[in-house]
């Protein structure tokens, strides 16, 4: 049906006239979509089935990826790529009169997921199909997102998201292959045939129904599968009607909302039943499959590895563990061989507060078969450890899965799993020595890193068309398929004509973008000043409030004097801060409180700008990174474990300003020192700083006036604002003593801000700086990463 344009507008017309009843002249944009996402499964349906029917066949091994978050945003327009049918389509829908562009507007953003780490599953799972391999993701289908927003006044204002709305035209219910997940009840022991069994009685169920999604590889044949699970009533016999709709709304409230939080976790009881119930249902639907194939259970991990994103699925530890018991009847030895061999863990932060831990008076009752496993598993490890640590009371205490009253993921997940990584090596090497160092003590063979990753297929190719074009016609298209080959842009540093290419395919792209800005913000911005750019959730840790002090430094500087010669910038930022954070809040009605000041400042003549971007997500971002000159990356050095905004700037030629952190530090190897803009206190000096306890932010508000003039500014209503509205950044700097350095590398960062200025005046040299970090990029390709996954964690092979 895509095998040329004629066919593809038969078909297309046919189809819209029998789906909607009405003739092509009275459909609408909504139609279009409809239809032509029907006409994509469809066509992908047989792939799809050959695909799992291949696996079946090839009896390789196949990884399961499970996490709590998939922040897909949308699929129509990259399935298209991905297919190789988006030339036909878009003439196809041209000849019609119809704008694909406009078609793809009406999509929402499966916007499953908080940020970096729902987005590096997303782009996992890309990966995983274009190379062919048997990885499938597993998740949850949250009814709403996360939360759109809105700036009303300065305030960030909070919608829920409505992604269902129009149905889904990418899923498919599959009710016949529904699970059911028990919570609360009993444990009820007994002993039968000299052996002691359990039995749940009592438990309120839940039923899981996957919803699947189609994972379509690049010009392959591959199809895997997301699937998701939605929450659903058991059954509402026998229980009166108050109960019915107290277990109904109960119930659907699991797979209701996506927590948005992505750094700590409010200990609510919610949170642990979402979790339990993506793992449960997952593990249930793989041993399934597993029985149905394959008759000896003992030789399971040596078909399937189950990979945790982090410790929210943690809970598939026990459950393994729990099903092969008590389900099927293995020793616990056995049974714990197979799950150490299965799982495999990443851990995405070291940020203390974002460690998952659950007091035992919510655990045990909601998940008291899963609390008694749990609880042998740590016996068993403390007995473990005092026969090589004897009398270590102190080490044992540190290490234990229980104590104080608190289960802790981490070490749940360090203890049942064989592999454990860091997602950048800096990140990697911080767990190794510091975070998790008794850990490693005693499992160093666990531990490995695997760098985060981004596909360049959305985040170039899809984003960035105009660049790809260029790119193509440099140096052809294998890169495509091997990504490392951008590197052969580097002979074209010194070739003029690609450069000039280059810089105007940038403009093109700030002149989409400040059209965009213009539409939504209303502000006229210059394309030809600089586009300076942070967008990422809003942390204290990310450091958004450094960026802002030294916009309002940048603005003293230009009331003091107007004739001040600076290369004009505009300012961008995008952010969602969680709803209940409220120092975050704050630095959102900081960045428009200066941006309504200055961008109305007629005395600066435009020479600074700032725009605060609401709600940004996926297709957002789309549009933002292939118009950045510069890329903010500016996390207090080792709180950043890698970063994927870095990456998906830097292949869109933008320049990174940033901190020794996360990815970082990898880019700047790769690039060298004279690509990058570097500033401010390594990793090394931010621990040591913390654990001498020498910092006082006060000493720096002291002795520098430009410091002093800012924070003060915060205070005295300078930028129009109720004189008490910043307090609380306020005080975060001078009383308790600035906990993220940005006053201590303000300096530093101005210095280098200064350094972005000059250099930029240098076009040739700038242009080059870009050249070199796209030529550089393709080691961020996330299909790098997943063969790093696949050859050393999970040992799958491509099918083809
Ligand atoms: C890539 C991405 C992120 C992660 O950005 P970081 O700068 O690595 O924190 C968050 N949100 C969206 C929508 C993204 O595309």
């Amino acid at each position: 049906m895509f095998s040329n344009k004629k066919v593809f507008k038969r078909y297309f017309l046919q189809k819209l006239e029998m789906t909607y009843g009405k003739p092509f002249k009275d459909s609408t944009s909504s139609d279009h979509f409809q239809t032509l996402g029907h006409m994509i499964r469809e066509y992908v349906s047989s792939n799809w089935i050959n695909t799992n029917e291949s696996y079946r066949k090839d009896k390789g091994k196949q990884v399961y990826y499970l996490s709590i978050e998939f922040l897909l945003g949308r699929l129509l327009y990259h399935n298209l790529i991905n297919l190789g049918i988006e030339k036909v389509v878009s003439e196809g829908f041209s000849d019609l009169g119809i704008n694909l562009h406009e078609v793809e507007e009406i999509e929402c953003d499966a916007g499953l997921g908080n940020g970096g780490l729902g987005r590096l599953a997303a782009c996992f799972l890309d990966s995983l199909a274009t190379l062919n391999l048997p990885g499938h993701g597993f998740g949850i289908r949250y009814k709403h997102g996360l939360f759109e927003q809105r700036i009303v006044d300065g305030y960030q204002i909070e919608l829920p998201e409505q992604w269902l709305k129009h149905g889904q035209v990418w899923e498919v219910r599959k009710e016949d292959l529904a699970v059911d997940i028990p919570f609360w009840g009993v444990i009820d022991m007994y002993e039968q045939d000299g052996k002691l069994q359990f039995r749940h009685l009592n438990a309120e169920t839940v039923t899981a129904v996957p919803h699947d999604i189609p994972v379509i590889g690049y010009e392959t044949k591959t199809v895997n599968t997301l699937r998701l699970w939605n929450a659903e009533p058991t059954s509402l016999l026998a229980k009166d009607v108050k109960d019915i709709m107290r277990y109904k709304r109960e119930t659907e409230s699991i797979s209701e909302f996506l927590y948005p939080d992505d750094a700590n976790d409010e200990g609510k009881i919610l949170r642990l039943k979402q979790q339990y119930f993506l793992v449960s249902a997952s593990l249930q639907s793989i041993l399934k499959n597993y029985k149905q194939q394959y008759k000896d259970i003992k030789k399971f991990h040596q078909h399937i590895s189950i990979h945790i994103n982090d410790t929210h699925p943690v809970l598939a530890i026990p459950e393994l563990m729990r099903i092969l018991l008590d389900k099927e009847g293995l020793s616990w030895d056995e049974a714990w061989e197979i799950t150490k061999n299965t799982i495999s863990y990443t851990n995405h932060t070291t940020l203390s507060e974002a460690l998952e831990k659950w007091p035992i008076y919510i655990f045990q009752p909601l998940l008291p078969r899963i609390y008694m496993i749990i609880n042998e598993i740590n016996e068993r490890f403390c007995k473990n450890l005092w026969s090589k640590f004897p009398g270590d009371f102190q080490r044992i205490e540190q290490m234990a899965i229980i104590a104080h009253g608190m289960v802790k993921m981490a070490h749940l997940a360090l203890v049942g799993s064989h592999s454990v990584n860091g997602v950048a090596e800096i990140h990697t090497e911080i767990l190794k020595t510091r975070e998790m160092n008794l850990f490693y003590q005693i499992f160093p063979e666990k531990f490995n890193n695997k760098t985060n990753g981004i596909t360049h297929r959305r985040w170039l190719i899809k984003s960035n068309p105009k660049l790809t074009q260029l790119v193509t016609d440099s140096i052809g298209d294998k890169w495509i398929k091997h990504p490392t080959q951008l590197s052969k842009l580097l002979s074209y540093q010194t070739d003029t004509s690609f450069l000039q290419n280059l810089a105007a395919i940038k403009q093109e792209n700030k002149v989409h973008l400040a059209k965009i800005i213009q539409e939504q913000n209303g502000i006229i911005v210059d394309p030809s000043s600089i586009f300076d750019v942070q967008v990422k959730r809003l942390h204290a840790y990310k450091r958004q409030l450094l960026n802002v002090l030294h916009i309002m430094h940048l603005y003293n500087l230009l009331k003091a004097d107007p004739g001040l010669e600076i290369t004009p910038r505009t300012f961008i930022f995008g952010a969602k801060a969680s709803p209940g954070y409220y120092y975050a809040k704050k630095i959102i009605k900081l960045i428009n409180t200066v941006a309504e000041k200055v961008n109305n400042d007629k005395n600066i003549q435009d020479k600074l700008k700032v725009v605060f971007l609401e709600n940004y997500r996926v297709s957002l971002a789309e549009h933002i990174f292939p118009a950045a000159d510069i890329s903010e990356q500016i996390s207090t050095a080792s709180k950043e474990a890698s970063g994927t905004g870095n990456m998906k700037f830097m292949m869109n030629g933008a320049l990174t300003v940033g901190t020794l952190d996360g990815a970082n530090i990898e880019m700047k190897e790769l690039v060298g020192d004279n690509n990058i803009f570097i500033f401010g206190m390594n990793a090394e000096e931010v621990l040591d700083l913390y654990q001498s306890g020498g910092y006082r932010s006060t000493e720096y508000y002291h002795h520098d006036k430009r410091i002093q003039e800012v924070v003060n500014q915060l205070k005295n209503g300078f930028f129009d604002h109720e004189s008490n509205e910043f307090d609380p950044i306020f005080d975060s700097l001078l009383i308790e003593n600035d906990q993220y350095f940005v006053l201590k590398d303000f300096h530093s960062y101005a210095k280098i801000q200064e350094e972005v200025n000059t250099t930029y005046k240098d076009q040739q040299k700038w242009l080059q700086m870009c050249a070199v970090n796209i030529a550089k990029s393709g080691h961020f390709s996330s299909d790098r990463t997943i063969k790093e996954y696949a050859d050393d964690i999970w040992k799958i092979k491509p099918l083809f």
